[in-house]
């Protein structure tokens, strides 16, 4: 990493300026496609492989693309935050081929057969899955509750040996949060680990370490590439000598490493992060109101807004409230398929953080397949959309979004 004189006053500078170091002076870090690493001579890899020499050895262990991705996510997540002894905190980021891969290794480095985790409701389709197929399947115990309730969180704790609490905080589809604060001064006290899925806000919006977490996890799919150009995650600790030991270890047994190409590509994405976010969270809120006071539109769920149950905790912890929304339609489940076939610049896809604005239906898309009882109970009703508000130009957001609500 770049020795900096100063320090760095905003995470634009520390996004551009953490990994511009390298052996050639190139200007942009360099895409090193390599599976391994070459030594000088025997004493060199008796060395490297005793972590003396600071050297590369196999790309599923480390690379310096990934470095240098790793170093500038780390940097970001600590960004402005002091130790126990008012430092500036030192976190270590390992970066992953996917999210549910960083996701794999953060649960099975930390938490064993007989042990069990504490989650909430509305998480990512992946988490839940992971948690109630491998992992439970694995000898894991998963107890899903609604976290948003402190009395709930501590009677879960009473009655449960629970090793790790797992937070997603804004949480799809109904954008709720939880108390990121709150909850880990409850764990802590118990000596519990907390992890925080910090995807949906990034390190710009929120930044859980501030509030003592052990683990924040990303998939950089989203927002930290925020062009849609590659899958990714990557999982970050403040337990340095964890990290780089059981941590690390899992994850290259595990076999999810990142790509160079991937990595390269998430350094790029993430030099604009702040620029982004702004207008992704500015054109979010004119969205959200739009909506609400649209004749076709039944509710909005948009932390941004007074009305959400959870505007005071995202006020408190984020920045801004996000890009995410879910707003449901007056009409049900055709006027949702109607208003999505209408759209004609905003795009029809999963996934979300991208620049463009992306929508989809979850109800005749990604839970077409789940019994209506049981999508409704997640809050994923007929006539529901899931919005990843873009960076466009909001005029053009919303004029493509007037036509498509007309003759609901
Ligand atoms: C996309 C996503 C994941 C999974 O990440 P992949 O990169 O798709 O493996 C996990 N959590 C959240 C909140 C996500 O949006």
């Amino acid at each position: 990493m770049k020795k900096n004189k100063f320090p760095l006053t905003g995470i634009s500078s520390v996004a551009i300026h953490t990994s511009e170091d390298n052996a050639e002076f190139s200007h942009i870090t360099p895409i090193y496609a390599t599976s391994t690493f070459t030594f000088d001579n025997a004493q060199q890899g008796m060395e490297r492989f005793a972590g003396e020499d600071k050297g590369n050895i196999y790309s599923r262990w480390g690379n310096p693309t990934f470095k240098a991705a790793e170093e500038t996510i780390a940097a970001l997540e600590g960004f402005n935050i002091k130790d126990e002894n008012g430092n500036p905190l030192q976190l270590r980021a390992i970066l992953h081929s996917s999210g549910q891969a960083a996701m794999a290794t953060l649960f099975l480095s930390n938490v064993k057969a007989g042990e069990t985790i504490l989650t909430h409701y509305s998480l990512y389709g992946g988490t839940q899955e992971i948690l109630q197929k491998v992992l439970a399947d694995a000898g894991i115990n998963i107890i899903i509750a609604d976290l948003r309730d402190l009395n709930v969180l501590e009677d879960a704790i009473k009655k449960n040996n629970i090793k790790l609490i797992h937070l997603e905080t804004p949480a799809n589809p109904t954008i709720h949060c939880v108390d990121i604060e709150v909850i880990t001064k409850i764990a802590k006290q118990h000596d519990i680990i907390v992890s925080v899925d910090n995807t949906f806000a990034t390190p710009y919006l929120q930044q859980p370490f501030k509030y003592g977490v052990d683990f924040v996890f990303h998939s950089t799919t989203k927002f930290l590439n925020g062009h849609g150009t590659a899958i990714g995650g990557v999982l970050i600790g403040k337990d340095i000598s964890l990290m780089k030991t059981k941590v690390w270890k899992w994850h290259a047994l595990l076999g999810g490493n990142s790509n160079p190409f991937d990595a390269f590509l998430l350094i790029n994405g993430m030099k604009t992060l702040e620029l982004r976010m702004d207008k992704h969270c500015s054109n979010a809120m004119q969205v959200a109101n739009f909506l609400q006071n649209h004749s076709a539109v039944a509710n909005v769920n948009y932390t941004g807004l007074k009305n959400h149950p959870d505007f005071f905790v995202a006020a408190k912890q984020m920045k801004h409230p996000g890009a995410l929304m879910s707003f449901e339609l007056k009409g049900g489940i055709e006027a949702g398929k109607k208003f999505i076939d209408h759209l004609q610049m905003c795009v029809r896809a999963v996934s979300l953080g991208t620049v463009d604005t992306l929508l989809s239906h979850p109800a005749s898309m990604s839970h077409f397949g789940i019994k209506r009882e049981e999508r409704l109970k997640f809050g994923i009703t007929d006539g529901l959309i899931r919005l990843s508000v873009g960076i466009e130009n909001i005029e053009d957001i919303l004029n493509d979004f007037e036509q498509a609500l007309t003759g609901l």
